[in-house]
């Protein structure tokens, strides 16, 4: 894994705080009526404009330059002419190469009126990921972040899906060390100051069990048909606790 230099950090805030305010348009943008094909088109413009790359697009070959996963399908959505409706939860996942560094960051959002439990749901997913960036301290280890995902997770009810997990990040959207959202206490690489990684947990209504739907062969969803959501920040590891780099 690699410690970042200072040059390095400044570079993956500007492209992790870009990441950021696409996130928050994205996210106002989220209404009934809107299809996720919009969402994409509005992301893609943006991302051109500030003359960054949709790397989701060019490097990793998916079809979309931002992930739309709706309800039961918890990553990987593809966007298309789906249309939201009054009552989804729909996760966001948005990435770009600006200036040669990466930026990863991951929202859910309340379609119009969600129910209470489906709001829950979102919630605590969130509440997880800052677990995990709590526990994200020099000299304690990769294990520890997953130990606080997965325990905060499933005292409340909650299943975490375990095949798709944290990374570095630098000027490639996945370097070492991977980050787990499960894991056992002082398991895996100790944390350094300076270490850039995601924070990444997907909490689900019930079975964590997921497969990849056949009808695009890109969006997972739970087996059971259990709603599902994500948040993803990246972070820098600092002796007094994390900063988060993906905030506008
Ligand atoms: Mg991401
Ligand atoms: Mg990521």
């Amino acid at each position: 894994m690699v410690i970042r230099t200072p040059g390095a950090v400044q570079g993956l805030r500007r492209a992790n705080r870009a990441t950021a305010k696409l996130l928050r348009d994205l996210s106002r943008m989220a209404q009934p009526g809107v299809t996720t094909r919009a969402l994409n088109e509005y992301a893609m413009d943006y991302i051109t404009r500030l003359g960054a790359d949709p790397v989701f697009a060019t490097e990793e070959n998916f079809p979309g330059c931002i992930n739309t996963s709706v309800n039961d399908a918890v990553v990987h959505g593809v966007p298309n002419d789906t249309v939201l409706k009054d009552g989804d939860i729909l996760s966001i996942d948005a990435g770009m190469v600006l200036d040669g560094y990466c930026g990863d960051s991951t929202v859910t959002v309340a379609v119009g009126n969600v129910t209470e439990e489906h709001r829950r749901l979102i919630a605590t997913t969130r509440e997880a990921m800052l677990a995990g960036i709590r526990a994200a301290l020099p000299g304690n280890r990769v294990g520890d972040i997953g130990y606080a995902i997965q325990t905060y997770a499933e005292s409340r009810g909650y299943g975490v899906v375990k095949e798709f997990i944290g990374h570095g990040l630098g000027r490639k959207m996945h370097e070492k060390p991977d980050v787990p959202s499960v894991g056992r206490r002082g398991g895996g690489p100790v944390l350094e100051d300076g270490l850039v990684i995601t924070i990444e947990p997907i909490l689900v209504e019930h079975s964590a069990r997921v497969r990849v739907d056949p009808a695009d062969g890109w969006t997972v969803r739970t087996v059971d048909g259990g709603w599902g959501a994500q948040w993803e920040h990246t972070i820098v590891v600092r002796p007094r606790g994390a900063h988060v780099l993906s905030e506008p």
